[in-house]
């Protein structure tokens, strides 16, 4: 499995055009159908979606790859961007994971599990990301965030940082342009569908069921 853009035009077109890089050998993943069709819960109040995804085999180990758009995590019925509501409600605004279910209009157990995940992980994703911050941009120190107080907002701080090198990168390839990139888009770009997962840290997980069966 592998994050991939959310514009299923480019997506086709990378397919096509033997882009995409297989995540287990330097092989380059071409058409192969479709994964099976999810239900994903989007915005709040919740409004189910009916999503298919992408699918490509390998050109040289022949493996099959579900191409997961940047708006999903692994494993996840609810859309990355709700997820990631939930995360910074609790981590920046301090909120506990019953009220940011009544706000985000999910159940309680379900954002008590994603917080849960990302505090487990939250030392992970902050190394992990503080490498990249630090490796993409000579100018990173401009980037680089205030120490804050617990490990989790660290890390969140380090996910920010991220996404505005992304945001400026973009910008000096394309001057002129305004390019807003969220830190939960940057970060599955980056590390996979994974980012949400308590599998995938360090490393990318491969051969795990793509997104959560139907009830
Ligand atoms: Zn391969």
């Amino acid at each position: 499995m592998l994050t991939v853009s959310h514009d299923p035009t480019a997506v086709e077109s990378s397919l096509l055009g033997r882009e995409l890089i297989c995540p287990l050998c330097p092989g380059v993943l071409k058409p192969w159908g479709f994964g099976t069709q999810r239900t994903i819960r989007c915005g709040t109040p919740v409004k189910n979606q009916r999503f298919t995804p992408r699918r490509g085999r390998c050109n040289e180990c022949a493996t099959t790859h579900i191409l997961l758009p940047a708006l999903f995590a692994a494993r996840r019925a609810d859309e990355a961007a709700v997820i990631a509501h939930a995360v910074e409600l609790n981590i920046a605004a301090g909120l506990g994971f019953q009220k940011i279910a009544a706000n985000l209009d999910r159940p309680a157990t379900t954002v008590r599990d994603w917080l849960r995940v990302v505090k487990a992980k939250a030392t992970d994703m902050l190394s992990a990301f503080a490498a990249r911050v630090h490796r993409a941009t000579a100018e990173a120190l401009g980037f680089w965030p205030a120490p804050a107080d617990t490990v989790g907002a660290n890390a969140l701080g380090m996910l920010m940082a991220h996404a505005r090198v992304l945001a400026h990168v973009h910008q000096l390839r394309a001057p002129g342009a305004v390019l807003n990139v969220t830190w939960h888009h940057g970060a599955l770009m980056a590390h996979g569908p994974w980012l949400f997962s308590t599998v995938g840290w360090p490393d990318r997980v491969q051969h795990q069921p793509a997104l959560p069966p139907e009830v």
